[in-house]
């Protein structure tokens, strides 16, 4: 039974006894349904942060919610010491959804990157026959991939990186969007992949240019190179594809899958790569404990079941279209870029008269709308992709009126 807590006192709780990793708005919610959630006191919002897209298919999903309780009910974790009747099922579903050989499953997307990693030095050192312990992979200026050491080792923000030293070698960072330098870093022999988010969604859903994926996959094809594309945030019909790679009817090599995967209801990552690839981690090399589970396997299939059946990739595109002419059209001052792909969007602000990304998403919490700056002066618009039309032009409204607040 949930405690029935104020605000002040969760708030007062997680500052006392939880670590201080995080900075939330001062918010404390207690339900969800698709598009929207409600605080302690009843007050209603539209969720425009989707706990960072991993809830695409709406929160408290009824589909979803009666696979994971009817698992719940049945067998929960086995381990991969034996076999399930319901891993294999999911492999073979969740394989032909994406078009690959095999998948990897995992729990977290940093565990899904961190798999992707090994599988790439591992294919490097089997097959493309670079010497042991040189393989190199490379990274994009501005990337986020997680939190483990490894994956801040490739980090370039301070804040991700800042104190948490010694750091994983082997990776050669360069600028995001920049093809001439991709170009170049591939001359090294030794480079066995290239890592890269489709749209950097933390650094502020830094959007490349029109081909930008496309040159990039052709440029590692020439040169022997795995391309990985990292595509926990972006993937599951988030930008208006199932995976944005398609956008540019690109297929990587590895395709990181995570947060939506299980439309928020449980941790599920995987990792997706052909035979070629996949098959040169052998039994004993890699795993985890709760890695492709009854529950998650159930899970998955409902949450994927879940993005066809309601068409969320066309919803995604269609009212994407819609947010970005909206926003685009409304002039004011604070509003220095729109930018995005299909439900994935940002606002860069222009700070006025002291108040800043922050004090707009507190203006639209006090009006019903919740977001969450990212790196300052971004605020980033990603609702469930269940949401309707004319609930996304109320939400719009409420965008509108807390900017004008501040005039
Ligand atoms: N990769 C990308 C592109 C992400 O945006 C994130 C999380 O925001 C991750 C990986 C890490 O996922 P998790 O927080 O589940 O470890």
């Amino acid at each position: 039974m949930t405690q029935h807590l104020t605000s002040r006192e969760a708030i007062e709780l997680e500052e006392k006894y939880g670590a201080h990793n995080y900075h939330p708005l001062p918010v404390v919610l207690a339900k969800g349904k698709a598009a929207k959630v409600w605080d302690v006191d009843g007050k209603e919002y539209f969720d425009f942060l989707s706990a960072y897209s991993a809830v695409n298919q709406g929160h408290c999903h009824p589909k979803i919610a009666a696979a994971l309780i009817d698992q719940a009910q049945t067998l929960t974790l086995t381990s991969r010491a034996f076999y399930s009747n319901t891993l294999g099922v999911y492999e073979k579903y969740v394989t032909e959804y994406f078009g690959y050989d095999k998948v990897l499953p995992m729990n977290s997307g940093a565990e899904g990157d961190e798999t992707a990693l090994k599988l790439c030095r591992k294919w490097a050192y089997l097959k493309k026959g670079v010497p042991e312990n040189q393989a190199k992979i490379i990274v994009c200026e501005g990337n986020f991939h997680g939190r483990t050491i490894t994956i801040i080792s490739m980090s370039t923000d301070p804040d991700s990186y800042s104190g948490f030293g010694p750091f994983t070698p082997g990776f050669v960072t360069i600028p995001y969007n920049d093809i001439p330098a991709l170009e170049n870093a591939l001359k090294d022999p030794t480079v066995a992949g290239f890592l890269v988010e489709p749209i950097q969604g933390e650094a502020g859903v830094f959007v490349p240019d029109e081909g930008y994926l496309k040159k990039a996959f052709d440029l590692c094809k020439a040169n022997n190179v795995l391309f990985i594309a990292d595509e926990v945030q972006t993937g599951i019909a988030r930008t208006g594809k199932l995976i944005a790679c398609e956008h540019e009817g690109v297929r990587p090599d590895m395709l990181i899958l995570g947060k939506a995967l299980s439309g928020g209801f449980y941790p599920v990552s995987a990792v997706l790569a052909d035979d070629e690839i996949m098959l040169c981690i052998k039994p004993g090399e890699h795993g985890s404990t709760f890695g492709g589970n009854p529950m998650a396997a159930r899970v998955a299939i409902a949450a994927l079941d879940v993005v066809k059946d309601e068409k969320l990739a066309e919803n995604a595109e269609r009212l994407g279209k819609i947010f970005r002419a909206e926003m685009t059209s409304f002039k004011h001052d604070m509003i220095e870029l729109v930018r995005g792909k299909g439900l994935l969007n940002a606002i860069v602000i222009r700070p006025k008269n002291g108040k800043e990304a922050w004090d707009v998403c507190l203006k639209m919490a006090e009006n019903g709308l919740l977001a969450k700056p990212t790196h300052g002066h971004i605020i980033r618009f990603a609702p469930p992709l269940v949401i309707t039309e004319a609930e996304l032009y109320e939400a719009i409204e409420i965008i509108k009126k807390s900017i004008i607040a501040f005039d």
